[in-house]
């Protein structure tokens, strides 16, 4: 049996009449790039995430880029993120013009661990960018606290937590402002690129949608220096389709999820999983010990399987000179034992089975 580690095209056959209809919608009316499709799906993301505003932007990227710029955040300033995410966590940072801070995360979650934050503040930090790691909310509680005592803005790095819950209260709500990426692999996929900004700062709001606009809220008068950001108009349709879907699915993949940390075999460690969040189980990651052999063996049994991610921050080539190997030990040891086991809506549990006795039978060799 074969088992991807991610079926985009068993999603779409589920939903390929309403997508369909939908995108052509917006070829007849020539609604190319933002329009009545994005407006529609602003409305309501911002309503499913429990926020005032939503901004459609063509990348999650983006998202954090300019919820930093339109806070006036840019040259010589710093912004705090953590070591283990992925590269646009910082890329974007670097993107206005701050400098990235990195810390360490934790052991047991792999989320950015806030008891080292108030030894990277410094007077220069501006704002603190939590990332919802594999779908599960970092320890917002800790994180705004501090932000607070040191009078920090917060961002939500919620690219991979479409559907997460922190306290009862939904990721896109926890902080001055939240980046959401859509891109086709995330568990709120268009068909293409596209993001997200979602705020209860109204300013905030009306500035990223200038700055997605080239800096203009009025045709031909730029007030602002900005960028080339919006949102395609067969994205917001295509997203306006998914969204009342993604609740039912966020669901499977927690079912998935709850039958693996059941079935696994006791040397196959996933993360914890805290009591006062609800993950939005974009990725189901585990550790195991000699890492390379283990998804050598699932490759071989027809198991495709991730690696998020094989390189930390700090030692990726674009930063040479700025950190050095040792400088976040956490991040660099997970990295050698990280493994995505398949994870989507659409995956059965025969194959999370046969992952699992896959797994069983490389420890019964060993
Ligand atoms: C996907 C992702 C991003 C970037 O989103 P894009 O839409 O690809 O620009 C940023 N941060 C994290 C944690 C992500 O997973």
């Amino acid at each position: 049996m074969k088992v991807p580690f991610l079926d985009l095209q068993a999603q779409y056959r589920s939903i390929k009449t309403e997508v369909d209809a939908a995108m052509a919608r917006v070829l007849d009316a020539s609604a190319y790039v933002g329009g009545p499709a994005v407006l529609a799906f602003e409305k309501d993301f911002a309503a499913f995430t429990g926020t005032a505003h939503c901004v459609g932007l063509n990348s999650g990227t983006a998202a954090l880029a300019l919820l930093l710029q339109a806070n006036g955040i840019g040259d010589g300033d710093e912004v705090i993120t953590v070591a283990n995410s992925f590269f646009a966590s910082a890329e974007a940072i670097s993107e206005i013009g701050a400098v990235p801070v990195l810390v360490d995360c934790r052991e047991d979650d792999a989320l950015i661990d806030a008891s080292l934050l108030e030894e990277a503040i410094t007077p220069k930090t501006k704002a603190i960018i939590p990332v919802h790691l594999y779908g599960q909310p970092a320890d917002m509680d800790a994180v705004n606290d501090i932000a607070e005592k040191h009078e920090l803005l917060v961002f939500e790095d919620a690219c991979q937590a479409h559907g997460a819950s922190y306290k009862g209260r939904p990721a896109g709500s926890l902080a001055d402002g939240a980046a959401f990426s859509f891109y086709p692999g995330k568990n709120l996929g268009a068909y293409g690129d596209a993001g997200a900004v979602t705020t209860n700062d109204e300013v905030d709001a009306t500035t990223i949608r200038m700055l997605r606009e080239h800096g203009s809220m009025v045709k031909y008068t730029h007030e602002l220096v900005g960028w080339n950001e919006r949102m395609d108009g067969l994205q917001g349709a295509v997203l306006g389709v998914k969204l009342p879907l993604l609740a039912q699915w966020n669901d499977k993949r927690r079912a998935l999820a709850a039958y693996y940390r059941k079935n696994l075999p006791e040397w196959v460690v996933p993360f914890a999983a805290h009591d006062d969040r609800v993950s939005a189980m974009h990725l189901f990651v585990v550790r195991v010990q000699d890492r390379d052999a283990v998804q050598k063996h699932l490759a071989e049994h027809g198991i495709q399987t991730g690696i998020h991610y094989p390189v930390p921050i700090h030692l990726q080539p674009a930063y040479d000179g700025m950190w050095k190997q040792g400088n976040f030990p956490v991040a660099e040891k997970m990295a050698g034992e990280l493994l995505s086991l398949p994870m989507y809506a659409e995956l059965t549990e025969e194959a999370a089975a046969e992952t699992c006795a896959a797994l069983k039978a490389f420890g019964a060799a060993r």
